[in-house]
């Protein structure tokens, strides 16, 4: 298991987008700036991930 950035399925409360969905795209967690660590916890807004997922392209 290397560390890094997480996979995953399920969404995060910060997500915008569906993760891995085709036009979606990852971004840096406002909330704790990609570190996945908010006050010594796992972040909530991002799973602890770092990042979240957001919509790319515009309709
Ligand atoms: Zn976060």
């Amino acid at each position: 298991m290397s560390e890094g950035k997480q996979k995953r399925d399920t969404m995060s409360p910060g997500d915008k987008a569906q993760p891995g969905a085709e036009n979606a795209g990852q971004d840096l967690c406002p909330e704790c700036n990609g570190t996945g660590r908010y006050k010594d916890e796992d972040c909530k807004n991002c799973s602890g991930s770092g990042t979240i997922w957001v919509p790319v392209g515009t309709p």
